[in-house]
């Protein structure tokens, strides 16, 4: 049979099909370079796990207080390799990147002490971690500060108001390498690392945590790699390689790791607790097929880039610029573009292919918001999926996909609905 009319079968008419094709073949080559990091990343995972001797007994369970662990514990040692850290802690009982941003936090300030972000406001949740949003046991309510610098006006560091952010209660800094929801540009792994340096020159004992959430395996050097004290993510994005069915993991030097174990259970438990209940074969494996994963989520984010580019729609990052995260938006314009495009993607989905997304009122959003996942693992975004508030400037984001060729359908199936919504005509 013929691809065209599989495609077809799915719902992909010819004219969608020929003109997906046709943006295809000029990307050849950024899907070689695409390749070649996702190809120097499994090694490096290989690596990781040969070094530690990973073996089946790693893949026991264990139940009650989970002493002497070894399945968790080379675990952690494997991601420290990885990431070129000290020490790692990586947990079930971390329930997401939210609660493992929120321990590296809270484990390494004290009262008295301040939080800095050099890079503007921090992700949504982070807003009541820290207390800028009143939240009952926020940082604030125990008696930490937070300043901010915010970035300038191009997107890049505002060293001069970072140098005068940084004070004598300045205890730690954190930086989010992407950009989430706002309209930033993410940072590249080098760009942080001049930050990082940049921030000790001026106090050089100052903690630095990475928020590298969406950014692990888009390149070949971490912000582990730049000096960074601490990186946080969570497994069910990037590192958990759509397997892992929750979790998260904090990576860094012995003393911030120590600290925050302490933090997730309790002072003088710390990483000695915590069983693993039987779900160490997806954290391996999940580790194991991430810089894969992570490869044909890419290719799905610059194939988009350029089929709504060529359509007349504003993208970030645009069609031609480098990655630094898995993140996509595109400012579609209105309603019901983004109700279109949303259906698309749940329509191309493996689960739930048959639900159809309706903007809805979510707590936390002054406007209705929309959004299409047809994951395996609930609210897992390493998995198609897209969503945006609907509000101006009417933008969908749009990340994941655990194969290309899904991510490459799920983007075929919103022009689809784009088209047949009467919003895109395809006639050159
Ligand atoms: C997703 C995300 C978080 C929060 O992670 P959750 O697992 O949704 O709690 C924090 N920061 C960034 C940049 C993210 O993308």
């Amino acid at each position: 049979m013929e691809l065209n009319a599989m495609y077809a079968k799915l719902g992909v008419s010819p004219a969608v099909y020929e003109f997906g094709e046709k943006v295809l073949k000029d990307l050849r080559e950024r899907f070689d370079a695409i390749d070649q990091v996702a190809e120097y990343n499994q090694a490096k995972v290989l690596h990781a796990m040969q070094k530690n001797r990973v073996n089946a007994t790693h893949f026991a369970a264990t139940t009650g207080y989970g002493y002497d662990d070894e399945g968790r514990d080379n675990l952690e040692r494997v991601y420290a390799d990885v990431f070129h850290t000290e020490a790692a802690l990586v947990r079930p009982q971390i329930t997401c990147g939210t609660h493992a941003l929120a321990v590296a936090l809270s484990a390494n300030l004290l009262p008295g002490d301040e939080l800095l972000s050099p890079v503007g406001a921090p992700y949504d949740t982070l807003e009541e971690v820290i207390g800028i949003r009143p939240s009952k046991c926020s940082l604030k309510e125990y008696g930490v500060t937070y300043a901010q610098a915010d970035l300038k006006a191009d997107g890049t560091f505002d060293y001069d108001a970072i140098r005068e952010k940084i004070n004598e209660r300045t205890k730690l800094i954190t930086i989010q390498r992407s950009k989430g929801y706002a309209t930033r540009p993410t940072f590249s792994v080098t760009q942080i690392g001049e930050l990082i340096a940049f921030c000790k020159s001026i106090k050089p004992d100052v903690k630095i945590m990475v928020d590298n959430c969406y950014g692990e395996f888009v390149e070949t050097i971490e912000p582990s790699d730049m000096g960074a004290d601490m990186i946080v993510g969570s497994l069910i994005k990037n590192p958990g390689g759509g397997l892992a069915p929750i979790g998260g993991y904090i990576c860094g030097t012995k003393e911030c790791v120590e600290r925050c174990a302490y933090r997730l259970s309790a002072p003088g438990l710390g990483q000695e607790v915590g069983a693993n209940l039987g779900i160490m074969p997806s954290f391996y494996q999940g580790l194991f097929l991430s810089p894969t994963v992570v490869s044909g989520a890419l290719k799905g984010a610059i194939f988009a880039a350029n089929i709504y580019e060529k359509l007349g729609f504003a993208c970030v990052p645009n069609a031609t610029e480098s990655r630094h995260d898995i993140i996509q938006a595109v400012t579609l314009g209105s309603r019901e573009a983004m109700v279109a495009f949303c259906r698309g993607i749940q329509a191309a989905a493996p689960v739930d292919s048959y639900v159809t997304p309706e903007p809805w009122a979510m707590p936390g959003y002054d406007s209705d918001v929309i959004m299409a996942a047809g994951a395996f693992i609930q609210g897992s975004s390493i998995e198609l999926s897209a969503d945006g508030p609907i509000r101006e400037p009417y933008a969908v984001y749009f990340q994941g996909g655990l194969t290309w060729y899904h991510a490459k359908l799920g983007i075929l199936m919103s022009l689809q609905k784009l088209v047949e919504a009467g919003i895109v005509k395809l006639g050159e």
